[in-house]
């Protein structure tokens, strides 16, 4: 019986022994998680500060995206502002031709006295009365000299 007792307090001592080295671990794991649960916080506060920084970030971002858009927008409008003075100088420089045609043309138009009947006089030597007819250089000289 005692060899009995002696081997069953053995056993509880080992048992013991064992239960107080789980205690330890079980001391270790919650220190642990404890060192977990605060990297995990530290974590989340980091996160969150990263969190604060892209807002920030992509808020600068759209500023800068929206400055730059406005910049584009300025600088089409620029563009296109450039084109039409462009345009407008093009026109401006054809102008000339396309003024000096017409202006060409009654130069070279001649036209009839309505007074003495004369054809083929210059229409710069003949002159339009208040009446409405074309009269040549000699007859407006007699209708004034008259
Ligand atoms: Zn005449």
């Amino acid at each position: 019986m005692n060899r009995q007792l002696e081997h069953a307090q053995a056993q509880y001592a080992e048992q013991i022994d064992k239960l107080n080295q789980q205690l330890q671990q079980q001391a270790e794991y919650t220190e642990q998680i404890e060192q977990l649960q605060q990297q995990l916080s530290n974590s989340q506060s980091e996160i969150e500060s990263h969190k604060q920084a892209q807002k920030q970030i992509q808020q600068s971002l759209s500023a800068e995206q929206q400055a730059r858009a406005e910049a584009e927008k300025m600088a089409q409008d620029q563009a296109a502002a450039r084109e039409e003075l462009a345009v407008q100088l093009t026109e401006l420089k054809e102008a000339p031709a396309a003024v000096a045609e017409p202006v060409e043309q009654p130069l070279a138009q001649t036209g009839s006295c309505d007074c003495c009947g004369t054809n083929d006089i210059s229409m710069d030597e003949l002159t339009k009365i208040d009446s409405g007819h074309l009269f040549c250089s000699t007859c407006l000289a007699e209708m004034r000299g008259g």
